[in-house]
């Protein structure tokens, strides 16, 4: 593929500041995939440090849809791509990724950290015992065994990327491995299971071969392309609200997902590196846990049909609400947003009254008890997260179709008060406005 011939409509001039990284600020489906892809045009290097392939974007272009789970969304833009330690990696997936790209005339330069672990048969066997155990009380997952590969990293038994090119360790490690995790799954699970050393040992050093090119030390060249001033993009999976400590606990993910989180996954000492939030100009939620505006009628229908908030794997219809201040205010207390980019404001075209969480109170056993000071985060306890109730202020729709605006003055007066408000509430500048899938539906400020 020529340099240009993918993204050459693709004009814009956005101010923003490099090094800088991109967070979902909500409960991830925020649209990063379009972001990252529309923001990677200006960067030298594109780095993906957290998260496994349960982390998908969609970036679309000339309405074909490219899937992108462990790659990171600068592959269209042909950028210097890498995977840096924190990301937990399937390596036949990776290598169906790279060569979905590859036919398609993509350059991949790609680098994998040796650090990278390596998702294995036996975590996604462990993940589907774990559910078939808990019986009704099952979470859905998809079986990905992403969890139990950074449980594994965490318990220092993990397989890493640099063993998985070598033949003579990854034998070694699965000598011991697999029967172990054949143990938990049968003895702790009661579950039967078909897991083969041998197999696996074939598989993997399979997948070793082809992947083994790639191989690189990330946290180095990162801090290189850092000293000489080069364009860092860090795109960072899932959102917010899903990080393993400051998200909805326990309904989350195994990683950090707030911005601080760049500095171990690559490898990298503290330093300035810009931040922008991704904000779906409403919320979704997958999977259960609170969710303080989310709307059970007619509208949160209308929103999810209009905005295809339907799992990308699963199909399992995403719970959706209204915007939530709150939740943002702490998204960006966790990560110090520089900037912000609203998605998916087209989705809300049609209709009649839009509304905006402003702040929560707690609800006591008695409604007619509220405590009424208003809390304008979410707390700190999850206890108290369950019992907060949104206080909202209403906005008048807007009835046109929007997807072909490119400027902030021509989008309805009714979408610019929207927006106006949110950047006014949380004094953070909108550089993106988002409205539609497509490249280049955007408007840029
Ligand atoms: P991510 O995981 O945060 O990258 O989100 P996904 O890529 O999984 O989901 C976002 C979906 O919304 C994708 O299908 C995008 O093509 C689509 N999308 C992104 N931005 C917009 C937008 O502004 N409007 C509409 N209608 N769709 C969008």
């Amino acid at each position: 593929m020529q340099d240009g011939s993918l993204f050459k409509n693709l004009k814009f001039k956005l101010k923003i500041n490099f090094p800088l990284i991109i967070i979902g600020a909500q409960w991830g489906d925020e649209g990063k995939g379009k972001v990252v892809d529309l923001l990677a045009k200006q960067a030298t290097h594109v780095v993906r440090y957290n998260g496994g392939n349960n982390a998908g974007h969609t970036v679309v272009f000339n309405s074909e849809k490219f899937p992108l789970s462990l790659l990171p969304s600068g592959v269209l833009h042909q950028k210097k791509l890498l995977l840096a330690q924190g990301v937990v990696i399937d390596p036949a997936v990776l290598i169906k990724e790279i060569e979905f790209f590859k036919k398609r005339g993509v350059v991949v330069d790609l680098v994998i950290d040796p650090r990278v672990n390596i998702v294995m048969p036996y975590h996604k066997a462990l993940d589907a015992a774990t559910e078939a155990w808990k019986g009704k009380k099952a979470t859905g997952s998809l079986h990905l065994g992403i969890g139990y590969c950074y449980e594994d990293k965490n318990n220092r038994s993990g397989v890493r990327f640099e063993d998985l090119v070598d033949p003579k360790v990854l034998k070694e490690k699965l000598k011991t491995l697999v029967p172990l995790k054949k143990r938990q799954i049968e003895g702790v699970f009661g579950q039967k299971t078909e897991l083969s050393t041998e197999e696996i040992y074939r598989d993997y050093a399979e997948y070793g071969k082809k992947l083994k090119k790639y191989l690189g030390d990330v946290s180095a060249i990162v801090q290189k392309a850092l000293s000489c001033h080069d364009k860092v993009l860090f795109e960072g999976a899932h959102g917010t609200f899903l990080d393993g400590i400051f998200g909805t606990y326990p309904y989350t993910t195994a990683v950090y997902t707030i911005a601080g989180g760049v500095f171990p996954y690559v490898g990298l000492p503290p330093q300035k590196i810009y931040s922008l939030g991704i904000v779906k100009a409403y919320t979704t939620r997958v999977g259960n846990g609170p969710f303080p505006t989310e709307l059970f009628d007619d509208i949160g229908w209308r929103i999810r049909a209009a905005g295809g908030e339907f799992g990308t794997v699963s199909k399992r219809p995403r719970r959706c609400g209204w915007l939530d201040l709150c939740m943002l205010r702490t998204a960006i207390r966790l990560s110090g947003f520089d900037y912000l980019a609203i998605t998916k404001l087209d989705v809300l075209s049609g209709l009649q009254k839009l509304k905006i969480c402003t702040h929560y109170v707690i609800a006591t056993a008695s409604d007619a008890e509220s405590n009424k000071t208003p809390l304008k985060e979410i707390p700190s306890l999850m206890n108290d997260f369950s019992r907060c109730r949104p206080v909202y202020k209403e906005f008048k729709g807007w009835s046109a179709d929007i997807s072909r605006v490119r400027r902030f003055a021509d989008l309805p007066k009714e979408a610019q008060i929207y927006l106006k408000f949110i950047e006014k509430e949380l004094k953070v500048p909108i550089k993106i406005v988002s409205v539609g899938a497509e490249r280049n539906a955007n408007v840029l400020l």
